[in-house]
């Protein structure tokens, strides 16, 4: 195990949205807004996820498959591992920010609003979900930013895709710099749409992870490993990778086109 494993406890939890919960702890460790911890669920599994804080340290998990199910049974007072924080983080560049997220991407967006909003940066956030319920931390994001929805669903804000709305904010006004997470069809999507635009961008990746520390590449993109390498890219770093937005890993360490 991790010489930086601390075991932490579970202070608060707190329902997001219908698949989407929030962990409080007091970890007490220093991190920059889109590193990641290695969270170890003892006897189970150990998996990545974004970490923030407003006061409390806190990961936002979206229940996907063993472990996030797992993590969205325990109760306070549950003792979890976390050992980070791991990964090179988001680039704070330009005065006015455009946030374009989805699903649970906001997980790893929301401690960077959070600084950049201490800085005095101007932050527009484009936020899709599948319907209004999954919006996550869309009370959040409207305090901090000026905020605009979509929904796949209609049933708030813009009806349809997130990047439908992004493109209508880059044509109206002048953007310094994007960032995105959330699923990757919808990263390509703003990472294409910026190089086209010259806009500089960074994406957040997700890929398999099982180190966190670059010892078993099993989070390996086009020779790049996102857990070191990442999980934040540049959009003329991902331009030329073939497996961006197209294929995945499975935990045998299979490239797989992406469902
Ligand atoms: C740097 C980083 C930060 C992350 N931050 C968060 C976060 O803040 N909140 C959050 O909810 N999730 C986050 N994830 C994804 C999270 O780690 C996976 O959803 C989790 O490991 C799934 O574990 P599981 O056992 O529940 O599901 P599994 O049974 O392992 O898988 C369920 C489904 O999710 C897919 N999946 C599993 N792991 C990943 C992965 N790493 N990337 C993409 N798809 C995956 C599988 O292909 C499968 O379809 C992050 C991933 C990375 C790499």
């Amino acid at each position: 195990m991790s010489e930086n494993l601390k075991i932490v406890e579970i202070e608060e939890i707190k329902s997001e949205t219908p698949t989407i919960k929030t962990l409080y702890f007091d970890w007490g460790e220093k991190f920059k807004p889109g590193q990641f911890v290695m969270v170890w669920i003892p006897g189970l599994d150990e998996i990545p996820m974004a970490i923030s804080n407003d006061g409390l340290d806190f990961i936002t998990v979206k229940n996907r498959g063993e472990a996030t199910k797992r993590l969205h049974e325990i109760e306070r007072g549950t003792k979890l591992g976390i050992r980070g924080p791991y990964g090179n983080g988001y680039k704070l560049k330009g005065e006015k920010l455009l946030i374009i997220t989805g699903g649970c991407g906001g997980a790893s967006m929301i401690e960077l609003v959070r600084t950049a909003e201490e800085v005095d940066k101007t932050i527009v956030t484009c936020l899709g979900g599948e319907t209004e319920k999954e919006l996550l931390y869309r009370d959040r994001f409207s305090d901090l930013t000026d905020l605009k929805v979509s929904t796949d669903d209609g049933s708030a804000g813009h009806h349809g895709f997130v990047t439908e709305l992004a493109e209508k904010v880059v044509e109206k006004e002048r953007i310094d710099s994007v960032y995105t997470c959330g699923p990757e069809i919808m990263m390509k999507k703003v990472v294409d749409m910026c190089l086209k635009k010259d806009i500089p961008v960074q994406a957040s990746l997700e890929r398999y992870m099982k180190c966190g520390i670059g010892i078993c590449d099993s989070c390996t993109i086009d020779g790049k490993q996102v857990c070191v390498d990442g999980p934040v890219f540049f959009g003329r770093e991902l331009k030329d990778m073939a497996e961006f937005g197209k294929y995945e890993r499975t935990k045998e360490g299979l490239k797989v086109k992406k469902s």
